[in-house]
């Protein structure tokens, strides 16, 4: 944006500089939005498709995970039960790896360990060895 007019100076943070009219700051956004109209366009766009990054569920229950299987891996836990909240929330796909057990070095969040959905609330328990 630039200030360089007819107009009377004015002083702005102690720098004397042009006031613009309210027609050349309407001429100066639509100058500019002409001249940057496509990359306007595109950083709409991208800002619609995706909506600002938050941490879902799912990877919280990821962090939750990868602590979960560290912790048995120091205890010398083998294998770990998937566990989902047993509640009508429960989506179709963790209903699916409820009272798994695998190996805990062949855990894979997302594939045979938690989350396994956006909203997965799963949790892994150790399995005991008696
Ligand atoms: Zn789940």
């Amino acid at each position: 944006m630039r200030f360089f007019g007819k107009n009377p100076k004015v002083k702005v943070m102690g720098i004397s500089v042009s006031s613009p009219s309210n027609e050349e700051l309407k001429k100066e956004a639509a100058d500019y939005y002409a001249r940057h109209k496509d990359e306007i366009a595109a950083k709409r766009k991208t800002a619609k498709e995706s909506p600002k990054p938050k941490v879902s569920r799912g990877e919280e229950t990821r962090s939750v995970t990868e602590k979960s299987l560290d912790e048995f891996r120091s205890l010398g836990i083998k294998r770990y039960k998937i566990s989902t909240c047993g509640d009508e929330r429960v989506c179709p796909n963790c209903k699916r790896h409820d009272g798994k057990d695998y190996n805990v070095k062949d855990a894979q969040t997302g594939k045979n360990a938690p989350p396994f959905c956006d909203e997965c609330r799963c949790i892994i328990l150790p399995v005991l060895p008696f």
